[in-house]
């Protein structure tokens, strides 16, 4: 387009040049020469009115500028007829000259006027044929120029249309041409885009076809490499899922536990074959329900509950965890633990309830505790006859027998009642935990319990140097206990005190109120208790090596069963070196 317009403009250039070069010049030299001829003409004029001189000087400056300008027009001679009627000019204006200089030759001879009637005959017709043919000269180029401008208007005009419509043909093809380029171009991306979306629908046999070798060509060979490699890698992950499933599923299914897994509504989401026996439940249907629906213990869907709220795992003393499902004909005890599962970003994705079966092991303590009952039981008679028959015997014979046998009835003496006190606790451990032990409740002010206590120790205190003291607790409210377990229970505490505070130590009773509950310690600033201690000290002949002290090591067993039997709990805050705080709970009395 550009070319075609260049060359239009050029034709168009030209066209004008030629105006100019061949006829403007031309005709302007015309022009010249009729205004120098009639200048000339004005000059012999002159001469004839009398002014010889300056119509002479006036005829030789025009006719410098008339020959000029004929040589200016011979050198343009471009149309036909120019050249003749330049030489008709040049002819003619020659004679004109000639004729001229004749005239004033004859006048400066004869020194006479000039006669009118030489320069109508001779001069005139040369002057007038010299500027006619200027004239005809003027108007030929005047016409051919004419017919050149037409001609330069035809030229712009044709260079305007052709323009146009190579314009207009170049906009075509351009415009087919990018739409070729474009369909070429988006066509492999609209195929990329298709084979993209049916790899994030998971079709990973899809391949993009390789037509050319060009950047489009190889991105699409590299597509479908990576299409392969990703649809491998999915069939990997898909046969390592499976595999884990299996895994799983296998593992569940051959732990003796129940497991139940709930997800963040509470609905159930997995159960093992374990938990369906425990449960009593059948078939698939169980998949979505409750947690009630499955578990007739609504405390332990509580608990889940309140995970999934908090997304804290609760501690609870393992007492507290047993569960007792009676849907067969035997009650089922379960010990159950409830464990949230971690998301990716640790939030909770769901919940494990592992059900462990230990009715065997109940049923096994049970016959133990029946056991030691029955033989601490019958253990108790002769004891108390061999206690009284030791003591008569060293009350009344003593003083016959040797220093020795003294002794040794001295020592039988501590044994028997040792193990008098030993069968006591035993006989009372059990009871209590076969349930056996009725629980008077009533509702009982704390300083009574406390001056209780006082009113025991008083002596031994005062023996001991001990100072026992009762933080003030006239304003709590009354608690719901059995008044003579508890002070068994802190007489129990404060002689435990009393065994390890050394001369001149601290024993305090503080009672706080937190909530519903009233909170009952015992602090002592005796050789405390190592941690490795503090949670197994409430267990059965649990003590600290090398205190044993002569204790039994059931006292805090007892305590611990009478406090739960109270629906309390009962533990004990500790550093060694610094003394130890026993704390258990009662509830505020309604
Ligand atoms: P025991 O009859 O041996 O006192 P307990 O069950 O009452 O049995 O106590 C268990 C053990 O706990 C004791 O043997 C003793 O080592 C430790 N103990 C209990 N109370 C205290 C205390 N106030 N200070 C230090 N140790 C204590």
């Amino acid at each position: 387009m550009v070319a075609w317009a260049v060359t239009n403009l050029v034709s168009l250039g030209k066209a004008t040049d030629a105006i100019l070069s061949e006829n403007y010049r031309s005709i302007l030299a015309a022009e010249n020469m009729v205004d120098a001829i009639e200048r000339q003409d004005s000059g012999i004029l002159l001469m004839y009115l009398g002014d010889a001189q300056k119509g002479i000087a006036q005829f030789r400056e025009n006719e410098m500028g008339f020959l000029a300008w004929l040589a200016r027009a011979k050198d343009n001679i471009t149309i036909a007829g120019e050249e003749g009627l330049v030489q008709s000019i040049e002819t003619d204006y020659a004679a004109y000259r000639g004729r001229f200089s004749e005239l004033t030759d004859m006048n400066a001879a004869a020194g006479s006027p000039f006669q009118s009637s030489d320069y109508q005959e001779t001069v005139y017709p040369l002057f007038a044929r010299v500027r006619e043919a200027c004239i005809g000269l003027r108007n030929l180029n005047e016409q051919t120029m004419y017919a050149a401008s037409v001609n330069a208007g035809r030229v712009a005009r044709r260079a305007i249309w052709s323009t146009v419509a190579v314009a207009a043909s170049a906009s075509i093809v351009a415009l087919i041409f990018s739409l070729v380029l474009a369909r070429r171009i988006v066509e492999p991306i609209r195929r990329f885009m298709e084979a993209s979306r049916k790899i994030s629908l998971g079709d990973y046999t899809v391949q993009v076809p390789v037509e050319t070798g060009d950047e489009l060509g190889r991105l699409a060979g590299e597509f479908n490499q990576m299409a392969t490699q990703l649809g491998r890698y999915h069939e990997m992950n898909i046969d390592q899922i499976i595999a884990e499933r299996n895994k799983g599923e296998a593992i569940l299914a051959s732990i003796e536990d129940g497991l139940v897994v709930f997800d963040t509504r509470l609905k159930v989401t997995g159960i093992n074959p374990a938990a369906r026996r425990f449960l009593d439940l059948n078939g698939p249907e169980n998949a979505l329900r409750c947690c009630e629906d499955i578990l007739p213990a609504s405390d332990v869907c509580n608990l889940i509950r309140k995970t999934v709220e908090t997304g804290i795992q609760p501690s609870i003393p393992d007492e507290q965890r047993i569960v007792t499902l009676s849907k067969g004909e035997k009650p089922r005890h379960c010990l159950f633990s409830v464990t949230a599962i971690g998301g990716r970003d640790r939030s909770l994705s769901g919940i494990v309830l592992l059900l462990k079966d230990v009715t065997r092991l109940k049923e096994v303590e049970r016959l133990k505790s029946d056991f030691i009952m029955a033989a601490s039981h019958e253990l108790r008679t002769p004891l108390t006859s061999l206690g009284m028959s030791v003591d008569l015997l060293l009350e009344h014979a003593a003083q016959g027998l040797a220093e020795k046998d003294r002794e040794l009835l001295q020592a039988a003496h501590e044994e028997v009642h040792r193990m008098k006190s030993l069968v006591n606790d035993l006989l009372d451990l059990s009871r209590i935990e076969a349930g056996r032990v009725e629980m008077e409740f009533e509702n009982v002010p704390i300083p009574t319990l406390f001056d209780h206590v006082q009113a025991v120790f008083k002596s031994q205190t005062g023996m001991k140097e001990v100072a026992l003291t009762m933080a003030p607790a006239g304003d709590l409210p009354k608690v719901r206990a059995d008044a003579n377990k508890i002070v068994w229970v802190l007489t129990n505490l404060v002689s435990n005190a009393l065994r390890y505070v050394g001369k001149g130590g601290h024993i305090q009773l503080t009672a706080l109120r937190i909530g519903r509950q009233v909170h009952l310690s015992v602090r002592d600033d005796g050789p405390g208790i190592p941690e490795e201690y503090q949670s197994r000290i409430f267990q059965k002949f649990v003590q600290v090596k090398g205190r044993e002290a002569g204790g039994t090591g059931l006292g805090l067993a007892i305590c611990k069963e009478i406090v739960r039997a109270h629906g309390g709990a009962i533990w004990v805050e500790s550093a060694p070196g610094r003394g130890s705080t026993f704390t258990f709970t009662l509830a505020v009395a309604r």
